[in-house]
């Protein structure tokens, strides 16, 4: 439920109504606007109804929250979420680009690729330690000596890393080599993980999960927001559909569907979405014009060599070339890259 105050109404008169709403066992938020403050009631709302908080002086309107998912609505919080990863900041009219290899593999492959997507003016360096692969035959990553890897290489060029969890146990260790935790696609719905990463003080790159509704991407950034960590960050990486052409159809109708409903970030991982590098630069292109805050691109230094990836990934020139060509449709899209 949303209760919408009178204008003019002072913070001390808002706490009175933020009281009852906490007495009767319901989550309250206070979000102030330009014009009019804005408080929130999460949970049951038949809890609500003997309050009476309609009847209040300072009380304008109320209205229930149509959507399941809440604290991540548009209806919550009408202005755009900014989400800072290791300072930079993902939205406010600035564009991300996230690069990296699929999976850290050694020292020289990440350096040398870090230096790579720096030098072409990558914001953010990826790379996973940990590796879900379909086939338990194919490279699971280094691990935690992955991490240390990463952060090493992050810290030498300068960039803020980003790195897949795939365990609740291992959130604490992530969390102390990333700027930001990666969920990947198969473990979109695990709710355990979004929990803890929820209570965690890291920034979540959540992405889309390849059978799942962008109501169950919502609803999974929910789990994350509603444990008390508001910076998530929403990645569409394609779908499943009956379409073989392509590894997956990247969904791009959701990305001014979210930013419709949701207030929170999104970026757009064309390298998972077609699995082919030669259709990256396109979607990323499209990724753009459809109102996505940023990218995650796969960048390898040898692609030929990489243990995971290397036929979706570009190599450092194509990756320069890529950058050169986004930045006139970035531009034309109202923002910095
Ligand atoms: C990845 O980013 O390398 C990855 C495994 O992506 P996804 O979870 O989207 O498949
Ligand atoms: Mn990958």
């Amino acid at each position: 439920m949303i209760i919408i105050l009178k204008p003019g109404t002072a913070r001390s008169e808002a706490d009175e109504i933020l009281g009852q709403i906490e007495s009767a066992g319901l989550k309250p938020l206070y979000m102030p606007g330009t014009e009019r403050t804005v408080l929130g009631a999460i949970g049951d709302e038949r809890k609500l109804a003997g309050l009476h908080i309609e009847n209040h002086p300072i009380v304008d309107r109320i209205a229930p929250v149509l959507t399941p998912y809440k604290l991540v609505s548009r209806e919550i919080h009408p202005s755009d979420t900014h989400v800072d990863i290791g300072g930079v900041l993902v939205g406010a009219g600035r564009f991300t680009v996230i690069a990296g290899p699929c999976a850290v593999e050694g020292l020289g492959q990440m350096l040398a690729t870090a230096r790579a997507v720096k030098d072409a003016g990558a914001h953010c360096l990826r790379g996973g330690a940990y590796k879900p692969r379909s086939s338990p035959y194919s490279f699971q990553g280094l691990g935690e000596q992955g991490l240390q890897i990463l952060r090493d290489v992050a810290l030498q060029v300068g960039l803020p890393a980003v790195t897949e969890v795939i365990e609740t146990g291992d959130v604490p260790l992530v969390e102390g080599y990333a700027a930001a935790f990666q969920v990947g696609a198969r473990n979109m719905q695990n709710f355990r993980l979004l929990k803890a990463l929820g209570r965690s003080g890291k920034p979540v790159i959540l992405k889309r999960g390849m059978s799942a509704t962008v109501e169950d991407l919502l609803l999974a950034a929910e789990y994350i927001v509603s444990e008390g960590n508001p910076r998530v960050v929403l990645c569409e990486r394609g779908i499943r559909t009956f379409e073989k052409a392509t590894r997956n159809t990247l969904d791009l109708n959701a990305i001014p569907y979210i930013k419709e409903h949701s207030h929170l970030p999104v970026i757009v991982d064309p390298s998972h979405g077609t699995g082919v590098r030669n259709y990256v630069g396109p979607m990323a292109k499209a990724a753009v014009a459809c109102g996505a805050d940023g990218l995650m691109i796969e960048v390898h230094h040898d692609p030929k060599s990489a243990l995971s990836d290397g036929h979706q990934s570009l190599d450092p020139d194509q990756f320069a070339r890529f950058m050169n060509e986004l930045r006139p449709f970035v531009e034309a899209a109202g923002r910095e890259l």
